[in-house]
């Protein structure tokens, strides 16, 4: 990791890195009313798109169904967007970065102390 990668991780803001370290808590499609977040819109060709908005860094996720709605397992996600999202170019950020800083952030938040 380059020191401006180093810089960057350590003022990021706690939900890009939890989302990084962990996953998006990508909220779920559910038979009703749509949650806060997803969004369908119909396609000019009977296709729908589902977008998904994660409530942590706001990165997005949208697929789309073929003709009928009919969901595509094939299909794959394509990512986009939120915030502070991206490390500067040529970071050199690991997984293990984040995951580092994210319980670097536990202990120095004292979340550890009293607990047995
Ligand atoms: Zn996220």
């Amino acid at each position: 990791m380059t020191p401006e990668g180093r810089k960057w991780l350590e003022n990021a803001p706690d939900e890009v890195i939890a989302c990084k370290a962990d996953h998006h808590p990508w909220p779920q499609l559910r038979i009703g009313k749509l949650p806060k977040g997803i969004r369908l819109a119909p396609q000019h060709d009977g296709c729908w798109q589902l977008t998904i908005l994660c409530p942590n860094c706001e990165r997005q996720r949208v697929k789309t169904t073929l003709p009928g709605a009919i969901w595509d397992r094939s299909a794959v996600y394509s990512y986009s967007g939120g915030k502070d999202f991206s490390p500067p170019a040529g970071a050199g950020i690991t997984r293990s970065d984040y995951v580092a800083e994210w319980w670097r952030r536990i202990r120095e938040a004292g979340m550890l102390a009293g607990v047995s």
